[in-house]
């Protein structure tokens, strides 16, 4: 199967090509480059429009449904924060055995003190997403001894990578058990022996210091307890830039928090979405690198149409367009060692999303899909 994109505008991930044709084989990028008009299956007119990379999520939580809403909307790639044993089986089966749904990576359990964040968000869900599920029944961990087991448990569970909570609930307005900095250093140090990458809920500053001191590789937050113009966000920013490690956006979380007060969330302090504007502004003067994410849930902000949202918020906070397609795309491949897709190129898979216009200089034009592949597949509109 053999299919022309013809004469479109192409992001490859990390720069703009004014016209191209990019030629897919079965579920591969075959050629790109101009005059291909070699023996095809099917053409696809691609002028007026643009061809990029199919978006990468950098942070959601996935249950049922969720990662065919994705796909509808150009995420092609999910990155799974945290998802229950009982539920991570049957969507990693539905994402390797399926094409018409997102692709998926996923931390598994997260590593969490006994009844610390989010438990108190999944007792919420008790008869509603998680109907028959016992939220409660998952591993956690209370001292830096038991780190090891639990990384080893994370790895039998099929984890591609280690999410550690750190959040005693102030900005959500609660008093929450936390795991000890000691215990997070030991569950990152397990991690990493374990060749696993780490990544950080950090809410607040101080969290995000702790996040620092243990090793992450990652933080899947901006901190949203300081002030925009306070000084300390840009030395923090200075640190995070210091230690090579990334932070995943979720400005639409913010926003879903603060201004819409959704379900999943309980009051988090007010102005928390201009703090995190804040904070990602620091973190991106002094180059930290940035990846787009939602926190997408079954609620808000919502699957694949949360990231359209991520991106519009990512420039209003100051990236270019092409800044947060890369956020979006290459940035976070790199970052999760998926060496085979979020760039347009000769060779990867064919997870791609076509829309009419220009979003590499009107982020809005990300809304008005024309086509989606995954793996070379054509998806029905
Ligand atoms: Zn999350």
């Amino acid at each position: 199967m053999r299919t022309l994109i013809r004469d479109a505008r192409v992001f490859d991930g990390e720069r703009t090509i004014a016209a191209a044709d990019v030629v897919l084989e079965d579920d591969r990028i075959a050629a790109v480059g101009a005059g291909l008009r070699t023996d095809v299956d099917v053409v696809v007119e691609g002028a007026g429009r643009t061809l990029l990379p199919g978006l990468i999520d950098a942070h959601t939580h996935v249950f049922d449904g969720s990662l065919a809403e994705a796909l509808r909307y150009g995420v092609t790639t999910e990155l799974d924060m945290f998802c229950l044993p009982q539920m991570l089986p049957r969507q990693r089966r539905l994402a390797a055995e399926n094409d018409d749904v997102a692709d998926l990576r996923s931390a598994g359990t997260l590593a969490t003190a006994p009844g610390g964040h989010p438990t108190q968000l999944l007792a919420a869900l008790a008869g509603t997403v998680l109907d028959g599920i016992d939220a409660a029944a998952i591993d956690f961990v209370t001292d830096p001894a038991q780190a090891p087991a639990f990384v080893a448990a994370r790895l039998a569970e099929g984890a591609d990578y280690l999410k550690i909570v750190i959040d005693d609930g102030a900005v959500h307005g609660a008093d929450l058990p936390v795991l000890a900095p000691e215990t997070a250093t030991a569950l990152a140090t397990a991690a990493h022996e374990a060749g696993l990458r780490v990544i950080a809920h950090a809410i607040t500053a101080s969290e995000a210091e702790i996040a620092l001191d243990a090793g992450v590789d990652g933080l899947a937050h901006v901190w949203t307890d300081l002030a925009p113009d306070d000084p300390a966000s840009q030395r923090l920013a200075e640190r995070v830039r210091a230690q090579g490690v990334f932070v995943v956006t979720t400005l639409a979380y913010f926003e879903a928090i603060t201004v819409q007060g959704v379900q999943t969330a309980d009051c988090a302090r007010p102005g928390s979405s201009a703090n995190a504007v804040g904070a990602l502004r620091a973190l991106r003067r002094v180059g930290v690198p940035l990846l787009a994410g939602t926190d997408a849930t079954p609620f808000a902000p919502a699957h694949g149409t949360g990231m359209h949202r991520e991106l519009h918020l990512l420039t209003e906070a100051g990236l270019s367009p092409r800044e947060a397609l890369t956020a979006a795309t290459s940035l976070p491949a790199h970052h999760f060692g998926l060496s085979d897709r979020g760039r347009i190129a000769p060779g990867l898979r064919a997870d791609l999303l076509l829309v009419e216009g220009d979003p590499t200089r009107d982020i809005t034009a990300i809304t008005s899909i024309t086509d989606v592949w995954r793996r070379g597949v054509r998806q029905s509109r």
